[in-house]
């Protein structure tokens, strides 16, 4: 490989990518309401080493099944029948944040089920979400670099839904390159603020990690003010208890059939506890 061929990529390269694609690109247009933006075009971007430790971590924290990069990109390789060579990985991490007037609707419409700018930002947003993880595979392969979208994979990709926990969590690749931390409801607080999607691909290219960046503690942006205990409108959150997965996601589910009635789209969505608190539009003040 030539090296000029891929010596431009790095952390704003991807930020490039990613904010032009979210400008153009009509994915990431609330084409069935207003035509505005679904993710501000105002990114963050992290990366991490491939062999970065804390993957190792995340098998203890999360689950035996949660990948490292090294086994995601081994089984990449294995069904492409390329040559595998784990040496080089990093991961990119990146934050899209919600338009702020879907945050401010998603706070004045209801006190229990979501507004419809949210609801289509967790159906049509995710999917320009996936759309971005293959575009930016395929900018990468152009330079001919390898690159790979775990959570693409159906045969690879799982959500365990008994504790509802993915074996590719983007969230902490998010943590791992430094973007921000976890807050008391789960939801990731960084700079953007808590009410984002965000996503991560592995590529088989080295570039400089932000590890440096990673908060000691994966609670530490969160200030315990309360808020999201206050908005949850299912008590699924509590200081005692912190995050209960399973109520909320009773909730969550249980939003189907309103979403289908109210707004003729088949999604489930909430995140009240994303709006109107103190973490949504960046860290909060301790
Ligand atoms: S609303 Fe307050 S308590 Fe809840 S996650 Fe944000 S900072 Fe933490
Ligand atoms: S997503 Fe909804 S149900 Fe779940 S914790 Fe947040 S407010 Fe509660």
């Amino acid at each position: 490989m030539e090296k000029n061929l891929y010596m431009d990529v790095n952390k704003n390269w991807f930020k490039d990518k990613i904010n032009t694609f979210l400008e153009n690109d009509q994915s990431n247009k609330m084409i069935r309401l207003d035509g505005s933006y679904i993710f501000e075009p105002n990114v963050l971007v992290g990366i991490v080493s491939g062999d970065d430790p804390i993957y190792i971590k995340y098998k203890e924290i999360i689950g035996d099944f949660h990948l490292t990069p090294s086994e995601a990109y081994e089984w990449y390789c294995k069904k492409q029948n390329k040559e595998n060579s784990t040496q080089e990985l990093s991961v990119i991490a990146y934050i899209l944040p919600i338009n702020q007037r879907t945050k401010d609707e998603n706070f004045t419409y209801s006190k229990e089920m979501p507004s419809e700018r949210w609801a289509h930002t967790r159906l049509f947003g995710e999917q320009a979400n996936m759309k971005l993880q293959t575009y930016l595979v395929e900018q990468l392969a152009k330079l001919e670099i390898d690159a790979f979208a775990p959570a693409l994979d159906n045969n690879l990709f799982k959500i365990n839904r008994t504790i509802w926990a993915s074996n590719w969590s983007h969230r902490h690749s998010c943590f791992a390159a430094g973007l921000g931390t976890f807050g008391l409801s789960d939801g990731f607080i960084n700079p953007r603020g808590k009410a984002m999607r965000c996503g991560s691909i592995i590529i088989n290219l080295k570039l400089p990690s932000d590890a440096k960046n990673r908060a000691s503690d994966p609670y530490e942006y969160c200030n315990y003010c309360g808020d999201c205990i206050i908005r949850c409108p299912v008590n699924a959150i509590s200081f005692e208890n912190r995050h209960d997965k399973i109520v909320c996601s009773k909730h969550v589910m249980g939003t189907i059939p309103y979403i289908q009635k109210n707004y003729g789209i088949n999604i489930y969505a909430c995140g009240l506890c994303q709006v109107a608190v103190s973490c949504s539009d960046g860290i909060p003040k301790k």
